[in-house]
């Protein structure tokens, strides 16, 4: 950051955004990458470049965050909410059949947890009805399915670079462009609708507005900071596979007396390591496990609400009912610490909390 600083260039796309988009570009097999300031950003843009109208519709996974849908509502779709798997919780593809319509514009596949989607399903039936897929891949960078790394299967992926995720620079995101044809078109939305890209290229000799868009290019000094993360990708995932792990087998016998579910990573995808979550029998189970934890200092969460239940969902016409699995599985959901920085010390007392509780 303070190379940034020195080189007088901290606006956006200067060398450590070119480093971080070139890197990005490299282990996703992506002909380019577009750092932005946040994935809900990387979301709005897809949105813009796929033309969402009103009256379109777009599936996703009701259980989400809410960013996945509403950049796609902003531009006036009429969001469709498809249910999970009730085994890696990510959207069913064999419901998403019987959802698509000729009123259908994008598919938007979340790799809940950072564990991939039966992507070989939703992409055989995006590409028989001609409907573009855009892959929320907030949670999933590095991961693989079937040796692929996730994120490089839409027309169009989004990453989040938040404070939560795995790599982050506090508020930050990417476009992933796998689809050529978006590329010139997004580089204009992403500059405020000019093509100021293509003048710093020398492809024109001056720069003027041509399109909608807006300002989605974060700091010079956040891509500094991303960088370095970036850089030690394979010290983190490595800690952050350690983590999960530790938790997979210390938690596998007290788990198994107790009724309660692990994460399940089928064979053929190699998952990110974001998360590490509990599937408890109960809402009450999950409620007396959160205080149990909370009075011996420890916090853990529960995750995303239904989508289709919130107050904007029941205004899309959502009701109970609708998505069944996620109406379950969101009550019963629990979250372990889980971050780069947890020392092997303070997982064992969380390990050893976790196990003097039962489920009464
Ligand atoms: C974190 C997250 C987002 C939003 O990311 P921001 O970078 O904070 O905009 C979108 N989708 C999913 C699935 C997320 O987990």
């Amino acid at each position: 950051m303070a190379q940034a600083i020195a080189n007088g260039h901290i606006s956006g796309d200067g060398p450590f955004t070119r480093q971080c988009s070139r890197l990005l570009e490299e282990t996703l097999g992506a002909p380019r990458v577009l750092l932005t300031t946040s994935c809900t950003h990387a979301l709005e843009m897809a949105a813009l470049l796929l033309d969402i109208e009103p009256g379109d519709e777009v599936i996703v996974p009701s259980f989400t965050f809410v960013s996945t849908i509403n950049a796609f509502v902003l531009r006036g779709a009429r969001p469709v909410f498809v249910d999970i798997r009730p085994d890696t919780l990510n959207m069913d593809e064999v419901q998403l059949a019987g959802l698509i319509t000729p009123r259908t514009r994008a598919i938007v596949p979340v790799h809940y947890a950072g564990v991939g989607c039966e992507m070989d399903a939703i992409l055989a039936l995006a590409e028989k009805h001609n409907v573009p897929v855009v892959e929320d891949n907030a949670h999933g960078l590095f991961g693989h399915y079937r040796g692929r790394p996730l994120g490089s299967f839409g027309a169009l992926a989004t990453q989040s670079f938040h404070e939560t995720k795995n790599f982050h620079c506090g508020e930050g995101g990417a476009l992933v462009i796998n689809d050529p044809r978006y590329i010139e078109r997004a580089e204009i939305l992403r500059e405020k609708g000019t093509n100021r890209s293509r003048f710093f290229r020398g492809e024109v000799d001056k720069y003027t507005w041509v399109d909608v868009g807006s300002s989605y290019l974060p700091s010079d000094l956040l891509a500094a900071f991303l960088l370095a993360q970036l850089e030690a990708r394979d010290e983190i995932q490595g800690r952050r596979r350690r983590i999960w792990h530790t938790y997979a087998a210390q938690l596998a016998d007290w788990a198994a007396a107790n009724g309660i579910r692990l994460p399940v990573i089928p064979e053929h995808c190699a998952q990110s390591y974001h998360m590490f979550y509990l599937l408890m029998p109960s809402l009450e189970a999950r409620q007396a496990l959160i205080a149990h934890l909370r009075a011996r200092g420890i916090l853990a969460v529960f995750h995303y609400v239904p989508l289709h239940l919130s107050e904007m969902g029941v205004r899309f016409g959502g009701k109970p009912g609708d998505c069944p699995v996620t109406e379950d599985i969101s009550d019963r959901l629990l979250r372990l610490p889980f971050y780069n920085t947890l020392s092997a010390r303070d997982q064992e007392r969380v390990i050893e909390a976790i196990c003097s509780f039962q489920v009464p």
